[in-house]
Protein backbone atom coordinates (compact mmCIF):
# COMPACT_ATOMS: atom_id res chain seq x y z
CA UNK A 1 0.00 0.00 0.00
CA UNK A 2 1.26 3.81 -0.91
CA UNK A 3 0.49 5.13 2.40
CA UNK A 4 3.29 3.12 3.79
CA UNK A 5 5.93 5.16 2.54
CA UNK A 6 7.08 7.71 4.63
CA UNK A 7 6.23 11.04 2.26
CA UNK A 8 3.29 9.67 1.47
CA UNK A 9 2.19 8.61 5.11
CA UNK A 10 3.38 12.12 6.16
CA UNK A 11 1.44 13.27 3.60
CA UNK A 12 -1.66 11.58 4.80
CA UNK A 13 -1.29 12.77 8.80
CA UNK A 14 -1.17 15.91 7.32
CA UNK A 15 -3.81 15.57 5.14
CA UNK A 16 -6.31 14.04 8.32
CA UNK A 17 -4.98 17.24 10.31
CA UNK A 18 -6.15 19.84 7.19
CA UNK A 19 -9.47 18.06 7.30
CA UNK A 20 -9.54 18.65 11.01
CA UNK A 21 -8.98 21.90 11.24
CA UNK A 22 -11.34 22.68 8.79
CA UNK A 23 -13.94 20.85 10.30
CA UNK A 24 -13.55 22.40 13.85
CA UNK A 25 -14.17 25.80 12.64
CA UNK A 26 -16.37 24.81 10.25
CA UNK A 27 -18.87 23.43 12.61
CA UNK A 28 -18.07 26.89 15.17
CA UNK A 29 -19.08 28.94 12.41
CA UNK A 30 -22.06 26.99 11.43
CA UNK A 31 -24.38 28.66 13.72
CA UNK A 32 -23.86 32.23 12.14
CA UNK A 33 -26.39 33.71 9.96
CA UNK A 34 -25.39 35.18 6.65
CA UNK A 35 -26.35 38.65 5.42
CA UNK A 36 -24.92 38.70 2.24
CA UNK A 37 -23.87 35.63 0.04
CA UNK A 38 -22.25 35.50 -3.70
CA UNK A 39 -21.95 31.55 -3.90
CA UNK A 40 -23.38 31.73 -7.17
CA UNK A 41 -22.91 28.64 -10.22
CA UNK A 42 -19.64 29.53 -10.64
CA UNK A 43 -18.21 29.54 -7.18
CA UNK A 44 -20.12 25.82 -6.63
CA UNK A 45 -18.41 24.78 -9.21
CA UNK A 46 -14.89 25.72 -8.83
CA UNK A 47 -15.91 24.43 -4.83
CA UNK A 48 -16.98 21.33 -6.27
CA UNK A 49 -13.69 20.82 -8.40
CA UNK A 50 -11.83 20.66 -5.42
CA UNK A 51 -13.01 17.90 -4.15
CA UNK A 52 -11.52 15.52 -6.78
CA UNK A 53 -7.33 16.33 -6.56
CA UNK A 54 -7.63 17.72 -2.70
CA UNK A 55 -9.43 14.07 -1.73
CA UNK A 56 -10.75 11.49 -3.60
CA UNK A 57 -7.16 11.03 -6.20
CA UNK A 58 -4.57 11.25 -2.93
CA UNK A 59 -7.18 8.59 -1.00
CA UNK A 60 -7.37 6.25 -4.47
CA UNK A 61 -3.46 7.11 -5.09
CA UNK A 62 -2.40 5.88 -1.00
CA UNK A 63 -5.08 2.88 -1.00
CA UNK A 64 -5.38 1.28 -4.12
CA UNK A 65 -3.14 0.93 -7.37
CA UNK A 66 -5.31 2.61 -9.91
CA UNK A 67 -3.38 5.48 -10.50
CA UNK A 68 0.06 3.57 -10.41
CA UNK A 69 0.87 4.66 -14.51
CA UNK A 70 1.55 8.15 -13.21
CA UNK A 71 4.20 7.32 -10.35
CA UNK A 72 7.77 9.06 -11.12
CA UNK A 73 10.78 9.43 -8.59
CA UNK A 74 11.62 12.93 -7.41
CA UNK A 75 15.35 13.73 -5.86
CA UNK A 76 15.31 12.11 -2.31
CA UNK A 77 15.28 15.57 -0.85
CA UNK A 78 12.27 17.42 -2.12
CA UNK A 79 9.88 15.10 -0.66
CA UNK A 80 11.79 17.01 2.73
CA UNK A 81 10.90 20.41 1.13
CA UNK A 82 7.64 19.01 0.92
CA UNK A 83 7.02 18.17 4.73
CA UNK A 84 8.61 21.70 5.55
CA UNK A 85 5.78 23.33 3.18
CA UNK A 86 3.21 20.81 4.57
CA UNK A 87 3.96 22.03 8.35
CA UNK A 88 4.31 25.76 7.24
CA UNK A 89 0.56 24.90 5.21
CA UNK A 90 -1.10 23.54 8.32
CA UNK A 91 0.59 26.14 11.08
CA UNK A 92 -0.94 29.20 8.61
CA UNK A 93 -4.23 27.24 7.93
CA UNK A 94 -4.57 26.92 11.45
CA UNK A 95 -3.77 30.41 12.74
CA UNK A 96 -6.16 31.98 9.47
CA UNK A 97 -9.34 30.24 10.65
CA UNK A 98 -8.01 31.24 14.35
CA UNK A 99 -7.74 34.59 13.58
CA UNK A 100 -11.37 34.89 11.20
CA UNK A 101 -13.08 33.43 13.75
CA UNK A 102 -17.16 33.41 12.96
CA UNK A 103 -16.12 35.77 10.03
CA UNK A 104 -14.91 32.55 8.57
CA UNK A 105 -17.35 31.21 5.44
CA UNK A 106 -16.10 28.48 3.23
CA UNK A 107 -17.79 29.91 0.46
CA UNK A 108 -17.77 34.28 -0.72
CA UNK A 109 -20.46 35.42 1.97
CA UNK A 110 -20.60 38.01 4.79
CA UNK A 111 -21.96 37.62 8.55
CA UNK A 112 -24.52 39.61 10.38
CA UNK A 113 -22.38 41.73 12.12
CA UNK A 114 -19.02 41.13 10.02
CA UNK A 115 -16.25 42.20 11.24
CA UNK A 116 -13.10 43.06 9.41
CA UNK A 117 -10.07 41.19 10.76
CA UNK A 118 -6.60 43.15 10.37
CA UNK A 119 -4.88 41.30 12.70
CA UNK A 120 -2.68 38.02 13.94
CA UNK A 121 -1.48 36.52 10.23
CA UNK A 122 -3.76 38.82 8.55
CA UNK A 123 -1.79 41.74 9.81
CA UNK A 124 0.88 41.16 7.07
CA UNK A 125 -1.12 39.30 4.60
CA UNK A 126 -4.90 39.74 3.00
CA UNK A 127 -5.56 35.86 2.12
CA UNK A 128 -3.38 33.42 4.70
CA UNK A 129 -6.09 31.05 4.04
CA UNK A 130 -5.04 31.18 0.40
CA UNK A 131 -1.81 31.16 0.91
CA UNK A 132 -1.82 28.18 3.18
CA UNK A 133 -3.58 26.21 0.11
CA UNK A 134 -1.09 27.19 -2.41
CA UNK A 135 1.74 26.43 -0.02
CA UNK A 136 -0.12 22.78 0.15
CA UNK A 137 -0.83 22.40 -3.21
CA UNK A 138 3.07 22.73 -3.66
CA UNK A 139 3.92 20.21 -0.91
CA UNK A 140 1.33 17.69 -2.03
CA UNK A 141 3.44 18.28 -5.50
CA UNK A 142 6.41 17.67 -3.07
CA UNK A 143 5.31 14.37 -1.37
CA UNK A 144 3.21 12.53 -3.89
CA UNK A 145 5.26 10.97 -6.58
CA UNK A 146 3.00 10.74 -9.06
CA UNK A 147 2.16 13.71 -12.07
CA UNK A 148 -1.59 13.16 -11.61
CA UNK A 149 -2.14 13.58 -8.04
CA UNK A 150 0.67 15.38 -7.03
CA UNK A 151 0.76 18.49 -9.44
CA UNK A 152 -3.72 18.18 -10.17
CA UNK A 153 -4.85 20.63 -7.12
CA UNK A 154 -2.55 23.51 -8.74
CA UNK A 155 -4.59 24.17 -12.01
CA UNK A 156 -8.01 24.06 -10.02
CA UNK A 157 -6.90 26.28 -6.83
CA UNK A 158 -5.60 28.83 -9.29
CA UNK A 159 -8.91 29.21 -11.14
CA UNK A 160 -10.73 28.90 -7.89
CA UNK A 161 -8.34 31.71 -6.41
CA UNK A 162 -8.13 33.61 -9.66
CA UNK A 163 -11.97 33.95 -9.65
CA UNK A 164 -12.46 34.12 -5.94
CA UNK A 165 -9.70 36.82 -4.99
CA UNK A 166 -11.06 40.22 -6.97
CA UNK A 167 -14.48 39.19 -6.01
CA UNK A 168 -13.88 38.65 -2.29
CA UNK A 169 -11.87 41.78 -2.08
CA UNK A 170 -15.03 43.97 -3.89
CA UNK A 171 -17.26 42.23 -1.78
CA UNK A 172 -14.80 44.28 1.21
CA UNK A 173 -14.66 47.18 -0.17
CA UNK A 174 -17.94 47.87 -0.22
CA UNK A 175 -18.46 46.94 2.95
CA UNK A 176 -15.77 48.60 4.99
CA UNK A 177 -14.99 50.85 2.20
CA UNK A 178 -11.63 53.46 2.83
CA UNK A 179 -10.81 50.81 5.83
CA UNK A 180 -10.26 47.76 3.65
CA UNK A 181 -8.85 50.29 0.62
CA UNK A 182 -6.43 51.37 3.62
CA UNK A 183 -5.93 47.44 4.75
CA UNK A 184 -4.91 46.73 0.97
CA UNK A 185 -1.91 49.24 0.85
CA UNK A 186 -0.17 48.17 3.81
CA UNK A 187 -0.70 44.39 3.34
CA UNK A 188 -0.26 41.93 0.37
CA UNK A 189 -2.26 39.67 -1.05
CA UNK A 190 -0.04 36.67 -0.27
CA UNK A 191 2.96 38.19 0.29
CA UNK A 192 3.95 40.65 2.85
CA UNK A 193 4.64 44.14 2.17
CA UNK A 194 8.09 45.26 1.85
CA UNK A 195 6.71 48.83 2.07
CA UNK A 196 3.51 49.98 2.17
CA UNK A 197 2.17 52.26 -0.79
CA UNK A 198 3.06 55.58 1.31
CA UNK A 199 5.80 54.74 2.32
CA UNK A 200 7.00 53.74 -1.20
CA UNK A 201 5.94 57.02 -2.21
CA UNK A 202 7.79 58.93 0.57
CA UNK A 203 10.79 56.72 -0.40
CA UNK A 204 10.81 57.61 -4.11
CA UNK A 205 10.70 61.29 -3.12
CA UNK A 206 13.65 60.92 -1.17
CA UNK A 207 15.50 60.06 -4.05
N1 LIG B 1 -9.41 35.32 1.79
C1 LIG B 1 -9.21 35.13 3.20
C2 LIG B 1 -10.44 34.55 3.89
C3 LIG B 1 -10.94 33.26 3.28
S1 LIG B 1 -12.50 32.73 4.02
C4 LIG B 1 -7.98 34.28 3.43
O1 LIG B 1 -7.45 33.69 2.48
O2 LIG B 1 -7.53 34.20 4.57
C5 LIG B 1 -13.62 33.63 2.99
C6 LIG B 1 -14.47 34.64 3.73
O3 LIG B 1 -13.66 35.44 4.57
C7 LIG B 1 -15.12 35.60 2.75
O4 LIG B 1 -16.45 35.21 2.57
C8 LIG B 1 -15.01 36.97 3.38
O5 LIG B 1 -16.29 37.41 3.77
C9 LIG B 1 -14.19 36.76 4.64
N2 LIG B 1 -13.02 37.64 4.76
C10 LIG B 1 -11.98 37.75 3.94
N3 LIG B 1 -11.05 38.60 4.43
C11 LIG B 1 -11.55 39.06 5.62
C12 LIG B 1 -11.07 39.94 6.63
N4 LIG B 1 -9.87 40.53 6.53
N5 LIG B 1 -11.84 40.14 7.72
C13 LIG B 1 -13.03 39.54 7.84
N6 LIG B 1 -13.54 38.70 6.93
C14 LIG B 1 -12.81 38.44 5.84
Amino acid sequence: MNCLQPSNGVFLAGLIVFFLIRYVFAIRAKCETKSVSKFDGIEKLLLAAMFPPTLLLPLLYLFTPLLAFADYRLPSSLPWCGVVMMLSSLWLFYRSHADLGLNWSVSLELRKGHELITDGVYKFIRHPMYAAIWLWSIAQGLLLQNWLVGWSVIPVFAAMYFHRTPREEHLMCELFGDTYREYMLRTGRLLPRIWTKNSAESHRQSH
